[in-house]
């Protein structure tokens, strides 16, 4: 089974190289480029992985991330942060927010990849086999 990945972003040159590459790697991808967008795609597609920029118009990804967090079929999807944002301040904040792990922007194409490898086989857990 492929697995899901909703990319938020609204970068469109960052959205459309990430979508070509999780795409090339196997994924499923949806997408959004605004918080609440992406909130209610995740909803309806129930993702395996959310890849999350933090800098977001409406909603910042920190908040798209708690507001994941607190819905129970969201408590455990990992949420990998896509950000320009180097510094261990906000490292920290997105943890606290609930980020799982978290790739620095320019996306470098082949450590993209490598870096979502550790949740290649992440399922929804809505879309468990029992
Ligand atoms: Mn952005």
């Amino acid at each position: 089974m492929r697995c899901t990945a909703l990319l938020i972003e609204d970068n469109d040159q960052n959205r459309y190289l990430a979508t070509f590459l999780l795409e090339h790697a196997g994924y499923t991808v949806v997408s959004a480029a605004d918080g609440p967008s992406g909130l209610a795609i995740a909803l309806k597609h129930l993702p395996d992985v959310i890849l999350l920029d933090i800098q977001l118009p409406l909603m910042d990804g920190y908040a798209v991330a708690r507001a994941l967090r607190t819905t129970p079929s969201f408590a455990s999807v990992p949420i990998i942060a896509i950000t320009s944002y180097a510094m261990s301040g906000d490292r920290e904040k997105a943890f606290e927010c609930g980020f799982t792990a978290y790739i620095e922007k320019p996306i470098d194409p082949q450590a993209f990849i490598d870096q979502l490898l550790p949740y290649r086989a992440a399922r929804h857990p809505a879309k468990e086999s029992p």
